[in-house]
């Protein structure tokens, strides 16, 4: 019986080393390992192992007979992938993790932040090093966006957070939560008691469009609208309210369709899933019936990727439309296919009235090339203004959710680059000493596997830096940094 891989996978390439007849692709060798957001069994040549299955973190491989229903769509999905390419794969040239020389004394490694790229880095630091590792968090719970972004109707993608939990209770590891560097400790205490600070605190800024209206009540980030059904502690329970019969998303990335997923679910299918009580509540009574993903460019560049897409047709089943305006059939019935826009030929497509009310079935409404131009209320937002060609047009809501996008902030003591949103590094060094790993390092792109391959790029600077004797030369050991953050406590 030969396997498939199914929608959650995240492309951490976990599977490939276990594959004993290669038929897993692409490999992180191959070109559009790069770009996928998902990788591909081939059927002619797996022989049903199931060592994959056991290597998967998010139980994202399957069987083939055990894809029934609506899964089974996977195993199409899987054996199109290699319809044109030949049966055999070359192998890769191996790649073995680096280690430190056994001469080399062990590093003591402060690691800030506990998201996906904290878990890699600590999951291979412990297995190639024998560093004494301090990790420490500003929130009270580990986890990052693993936590509070991923969707909570995703549970086998939130399944990670165990994989990476078993490092978490290594006897080399010890774990500092609700601790923030630059506010209860600075950079300059954290090297003082380490040889090596890893900086793995991701993206928490938001970008924004700088339109008049943009910070109007009614206006919310749509990752921090996840984060309010993931119970994040910083978005309060009455910070979303969905009295509004519409509501529009400006951007159409896989953060949008997670949004768009939640608000037009019913909610009896969320029991179950982590969502916070207040959500679920919220959503029971939501007098949302129409969601419109807006875009300012064509079909052609829609930002989510199949398998989120995948996820949401199957959710909304037949209740998703495209609004006619901008030549978007042609653009859709022109697509390449196999791309993205190729995706959205099944749709129909409907010249939408605006200023009529939503009808009662709730639905997504899926609107390209058509810019946001301001946000149009007093108290509150009553409407988006958009581009319509000649002049503009007011799409009537009382809630917009921005989906453009998350940046870095600053961490006091460390480079930072306005331009991009990053701590400047090379391969993850910032200085010999100090680095930087995941979104904080690359910006704000890429699922929680693409933080796999940057953590070991990371941890081979580091390694480097500490064979060649250019580590911190901590004054103080881990004993007294956890007694300087007892000292903060209690004050
Ligand atoms: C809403 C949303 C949904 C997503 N869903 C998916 C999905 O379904 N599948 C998928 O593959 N990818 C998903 N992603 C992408 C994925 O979450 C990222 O690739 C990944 O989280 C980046 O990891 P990170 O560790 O760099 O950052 P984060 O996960 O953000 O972790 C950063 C950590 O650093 C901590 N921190 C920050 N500043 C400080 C400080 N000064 N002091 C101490 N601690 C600090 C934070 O509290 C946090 O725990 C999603 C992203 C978002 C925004
Ligand atoms: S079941 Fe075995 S042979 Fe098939 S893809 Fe998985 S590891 Fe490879
Ligand atoms: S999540 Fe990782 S291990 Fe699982 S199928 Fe995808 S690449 Fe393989």
């Amino acid at each position: 019986m030969t396997y498939a891989i199914t929608q959650s996978c995240c492309t951490d390439a976990s599977c490939i080393s276990v594959c004993p007849v290669n038929c897993i692709h692409p490999t992180p060798n191959e070109p559009d390992f790069g770009t996928t957001d998902r990788l591909y069994i081939d059927p002619r040549t797996c022989i049903g192992c199931g060592a994959c299955a056991d290597a998967c973190p998010v139980d994202a491989v399957f069987p083939i007979d055990e894809l029934t229903g609506e899964m089974s769509v996977h195993v199409d999905i899987n054996r199109e992938r290699f319809s044109e390419i030949p049966a055999e794969h070359p192998w890769d040239r191996p790649q073995f993790p680096r280690s430190l020389p056994t001469h080399a004394a062990a590093p003591s490694v402060a690691v800030v932040g506990t998201g996906p790229a904290a878990g890699y880095l600590v999951q291979s630091l412990l297995r190639s090093t024998d560093a004494e590792i301090t990790l420490i968090d500003r929130m009270t719970t580990p986890g990052g966006l693993i936590k509070f972004g991923v969707a909570p109707d995703h549970p086998s993608t939130k399944q990670i957070e165990h994989t990476f939990a078993t490092s978490y209770k290594h006897p080399r590891v010890r774990m500092h939560l609700g601790v923030e560097v630059g506010r209860t400790v600075s950079h300059a205490e954290l090297t003082e008691h380490h040889n090596a600070v890893v900086y793995a605190v991701g993206a928490p800024g938001h970008r924004t469009l700088g339109l008049p209206g943009e910070e109007l009540p009614g206006t919310l980030a749509a990752r921090d609208f996840v984060g309010w059904c993931n119970g994040h502690p910083d978005i309060p329970a009455d910070a979303v309210e969905l009295s509004s019969e519409r509501v529009v998303i400006v951007g159409n990335g896989n953060v949008a369709l997670d949004a768009a997923r939640l608000l037009l679910s019913d909610p009896d299918e969320l029991v179950g899933t982590p969502i916070a009580d207040h959500a679920l509540s919220a959503l029971r009574k939501s007098e949302v019936r129409e969601v419109v993903l807006l875009a300012r460019r064509g079909p052609e560049h829609a930002a989510f990727t199949r398998s989120e897409w995948v996820g949401i047709q199957q959710r909304l089943k037949g209740r998703i439309v495209v609004d006619g305006h901008g030549g978007a059939a042609e653009s859709i019935a022109s697509a390449e296919d196999g791309s993205t826009a190729a995706l959205l030929r099944e749709l129909p497509v409907e010249d939408v009235v605006w200023d009529r009310a939503p009808g009662e079935d709730r639905r997504l409404v899926l609107r390209f090339s058509s810019a946001p131009q301001e946000v149009v209320g007093d108290q509150q937002v009553r409407a988006l203004r958009v581009g319509d060609r000649p002049g503009s047009r007011d799409l009537g809501t009382g809630m917009v959710l921005w989906s453009v996008g998350s940046r870095g902030v600053q961490i006091p003591q460390l480079p930072f680059d306005e331009a991009t949103g990053v701590i400047p590094n090379t391969g993850g060094r910032v200085e010999p000493g100090t680095y930087v790993v995941g979104w904080a390092k690359r910006g704000a792109a890429g699922g929680i596997g693409a933080n796999r391959a940057c953590a070991l790029e990371t941890i081979d600077s580091l390694i480097d830096d500490a064979t060649a004797g250019r580590l911190h030369h901590a004054s103080k050991d881990a004993k007294s940094f956890a007694k300087l953050l007892r000292s903060r406590s209690r004050r």
